[in-house]
């Protein structure tokens, strides 16, 4: 199969891990903005992450030099427009992108301007290329719950103009959830669809409850229900659909390896599964290429494709004409 021909969705892509190192190093440049190095060869290694990475926390650290330079309207335009472009040019034709405002406050922005900048970039590239996009707005989940619920307020006036979801994101502690009952309730009173992190390190328990407390209606990566029995039937039962990120798991040790990545066999199991880069610059990879890697482990038919695509198309918060539009192309 010729993955970057075959028209593509992507549901679990973080915009602050997806910035190419020439722009990293433009804006830092055209801004004012103190990096490392200003080599483009220096920040393309500063900011990806080899696959003998140790850990999520080990992994999370090649956010920092990205985020100094997403403090500004124009470059949080350019930058979403940039990701468009980029999965555009391998055909993928749906895209939900996340990202957590609060981290883009720095310099005075306020979240409803940090939204719009991102939408704005949204619709530049939907002008410009064969593809659609909507937001989802991550809460750090090593934040306060209050943290949270100024992103889900100010988001609101957003919802169904670019905004679609909520997301809890960052290290994964065990029981996590709770704290976070009160924000997610509300964010979905107000229309948020609910997409939670959890069983990315080792804790399948955290699947459960944020499918129970939360009301997750897709997990990001979910590994671990694997070894929670309870976890991996209230995902099987519920038609939960998981997030999975083969490279990204494999360098956060989520995996060992790719082969020993569960996806296949929960998609033998029934269960949802859509496949995802998390992060297209710090894990090096696309969307084209991280379906190559599931289909040469595991030996996928066009038919297992056909299937995920599908799957992908189901579990998107988009409106029914775009699932319709995306119905066709395959
Ligand atoms: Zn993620």
């Amino acid at each position: 199969m010729n993955f970057i021909d075959l028209p593509k969705i992507e549901l679990h892509c973080h915009l602050d891990g997806s910035l190419r190192p020439e722009t990293i190093v433009d804006i830092a440049k055209k801004e004012s903005i103190i990096i490392p190095s200003y080599n483009i060869d220096d920040i393309r290694e500063k900011t990806v992450i080899p696959l003998e990475c140790k850990s999520l926390n080990e992994y999370l650290k090649a956010f920092s030099i990205p985020n100094l330079v997403m403090q500004s309207r124009e470059s949080l335009r350019r930058i979403t427009y940039e990701l468009f472009e980029d999965a555009a040019k391998e055909n993928v034709k749906y895209m939900e992108v996340r990202f957590a405002p609060v981290l883009h406050t720095a310099k005075g922005l306020e979240i409803g301007e940090i939204i719009e900048s991102v939408i704005d970039g949204i619709r530049e590239a939907e002008e410009k290329y064969d593809i659609k996009g909507n937001l989802i707005l991550s809460c750090m989940r090593n934040m306060s719950s209050n943290k949270a619920l100024e992103v889900i307020e100010k988001g609101k006036e957003f919802l169904g103009k670019g905004v679609v979801a909520i997301d809890l994101c960052a290290a994964e502690e065990e029981g996590f959830c709770k704290k976070f009952v009160e924000p997610i309730a509300l964010a979905r009173e107000y229309g948020y669809r609910v997409t939670i992190h959890a069983g990315e390190t080792g804790i399948g328990k955290n699947v459960l409850e944020a499918v129970e407390l939360l009301g997750a209606e897709r997990i990001g990566h979910g590994i671990f229900i694997k070894d929670c029995v309870e976890a991996y039937e209230v995902v099987k039962e519920r038609n939960i659909i998981l997030e999975m990120c083969p490279t990204s798991n494999l360098q956060t040790k989520a995996v060992n390896s790719y082969n020993e990545h569960p996806i296949y066999n929960f998609y033998k199991d029934g269960i949802k599964v859509t496949v995802n880069t998390d992060n297209r610059s710090v894990s090096d990879t696309s969307m084209s290429r991280e379906l190559k890697i599931v289909s040469e482990e595991f030996n996928i038919t066009y038919e297992d494709y056909k299937n995920i695509y599908y799957t992908s198309i189901e579990a998107s918060f988009t409106d029914l004409a775009t699932k319709e539009a995306l119905k066709k192309l395959i």
